[in-house]
């Protein structure tokens, strides 16, 4: 295993992102949450940071498409998924998506982290 080169967000006020739960890696920011009330838990998200996304694709009942698991790259905790292929798009639901588990997520609200 190579050394693992983490991207960090800087910790200030008025810089929000998502951490990973279990080892605090940084994953995405704020601005890149699209939809936070789709599924309840569950967050879509444009674009996100140190996490592999690059295994085996899975057919998605839901989107009638297929998605792959979304881990941590620190901790290899299962976070989510990402839309492959999609054969409906809709406002949240399209291919390159990335949902998250907001139940693993840290928060960093510019000042103390809470619940994601
Ligand atoms: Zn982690």
């Amino acid at each position: 295993m190579g050394r693992l080169f983490l991207i960090e967000y800087d910790q200030i006020p008025g810089k929000n992102f998502y951490l990973c739960r279990l080892c605090q890696t940084h994953l995405a920011v704020a601005q890149d949450v699209l939809c936070q009330t789709l599924m309840t838990k569950f967050g879509v998200f444009e674009k996100v940071v140190n996490m592999l996304i690059d295994g085996p694709v899975h057919h998605d009942r839901s989107s009638n498409g297929t998605t792959t698991d979304a881990f941590c790259t620190k901790c290899n905790t299962e976070l989510g998924w990402k839309y492959v292929q999609v054969d409906e798009p809709t406002m949240d639901i399209r291919e390159g998506r990335i949902v998250l588990d907001m139940d693993k997520l840290l928060y960093w609200n510019g000042y103390e982290l809470v619940d994601g």
